[in-house]
């Protein structure tokens, strides 16, 4: 059974063509509508895509979509009332959900007779609890302008803690997993039993852990402090904060191997950039700790964690009263798992396939 898989930005459509687990095409549609570009708008891209790949006995086509609210606990099939409710989401995620709603009226008018499924990156996390998900602020405007915690990477957290749970040869549904997921974006979860109950990102993708350009966690009081006392704009204030800030903010380079090149050089900047990055990775790790109890495993993904041995080893460091240690061999390595033998926690290493895991949800969507 074939599943192609589109994950339609702004400007770009990244495919891949499923046959079971296995790619039979993929591949990347860049610059839409630029002069240059690979294609003139989102329907010639999809068209492009469509001639070149062998679309017999293809069963769906899976559509990332960054945000489903809280209307949407799982990947679901696309109708009318579905897009209606990703539309209404677009104030949440105004970049994303408008060009993943291109991507699926495009493609429904291509392949009219083709189940389409929404998979969302938020989807997994329904399952935190209200005490996990509420802040504190005045219920009634929370209510009205739904601001909660819905988080995000719901695909990698799930596609890495089930696979975690697979190679400690334990049931999923009993085993408790720390996930990392540190790419140009970066979030942490905690999942119990195969269910999130805790995750870093907020709102939007801005809050919980240092980004590439993004700051992750502050007092809110900065941005009134930027409106009043600097003069800046709310639009300038959430560029600031979402592109130039971070790595980037902190050492003027959000690529973690160019901040780890100069820290090697001593560079003081990047020393800090570093030092920060990987201190609230410890605390979050901490934290969610304590909101699971008890650990099986703590495990890496995504482009900084599948490939930093440093920053695997400075966010974990100290924690051995918690059970946590990480073998220096292992790690440099960067095998699966890189705790010493007989670990209370296992810490591992678990390359993310978001896009697979789309695929296999949107089996299941089907089924
Ligand atoms: P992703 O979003 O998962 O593709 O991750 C992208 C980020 O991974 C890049 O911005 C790099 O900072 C980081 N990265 C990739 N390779 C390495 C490496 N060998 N060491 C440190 N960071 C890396």
């Amino acid at each position: 059974m074939k599943i192609l898989v589109l994950n339609t930005g702004s400007s770009s459509v990244k495919y891949r063509l499923f046959d079971g687990a296995d790619t039979v095409a993929k591949g990347l549609i860049e610059r839409i509508g630029e002069a240059d570009g690979d294609a003139a708008d989102h329907g010639a891209a999809l068209r492009q895509i469509m001639d070149s790949v062998d679309l017999s006995g293809l069963a769906a086509v899976g559509h990332r979509v960054v945000h489903g609210g809280s209307d949407f606990e799982k990947a679901t099939v696309v109708d009318d009332d579905l897009v209606a409710a990703v539309e209404r989401l677009v104030p949440l995620a105004p970049l994303h959900n408008p060009a993943a709603l291109t991507g699926i009226a495009v493609a429904r008018g291509l392949l009219p007779d083709l189940p389409q499924v929404a998979v969302f990156d938020t989807a997994f996390h329904a399952s935190i609890p209200p005490e996990g998900a509420v802040w504190a602020i005045d219920a009634e405007l929370a209510r009205r302008w739904q601001i909660q915690r819905y988080g995000f990477h719901g695909t990698s957290h799930a596609y890495v803690s089930r696979q975690t749970a697979r190679l400690l040869g334990r049931p999923v549904g009993e085993t408790n997993v720390i996930t990392l997921h540190l790419g140009n974006g970066a979030s942490a979860c905690a999942v119990q039993g195969g269910r999130s109950v805790a995750t870093s990102m907020g709102m939007s993708p801005q809050g919980g852990l240092v980004m590439g350009t993004r700051s992750g966690d502050i007092d809110p009081t900065v941005v009134f402090h930027l409106h009043r006392e600097a003069g800046m704009s709310i639009d300038e204030i959430e560029t600031s904060l979402t592109r130039g800030a971070g790595l980037q903010g902190l050492a003027g380079a959000n690529d973690m191997r160019t901040v780890q090149e100069r820290w090697s050089a001593g560079d003081p900047a990047a020393t800090l950039a570093f030092d920060v990055y990987c201190r609230r990775i410890r605390e979050y790790v901490g934290a969610y700790y304590a909101v699971l109890g008890r650990v099986d495993a703590v495990t890496f993904t995504a482009g900084v964690g599948e490939h930093s041995p440093e920053v695997r080893a400075v966010s974990l460091s100290g924690l051995s009263a918690l059970g946590i240690e990480i073998d220096p061999d292992r790690n440099e390595r960067g095998e699966k798992i890189i705790s010493p033998d007989g670990g209370r926690v296992a810490v591992c290493v678990v390359p993310t396939d978001e896009e697979l895991e789309i695929a296999e949800q949107t089996r299941t969507a089907i089924a």
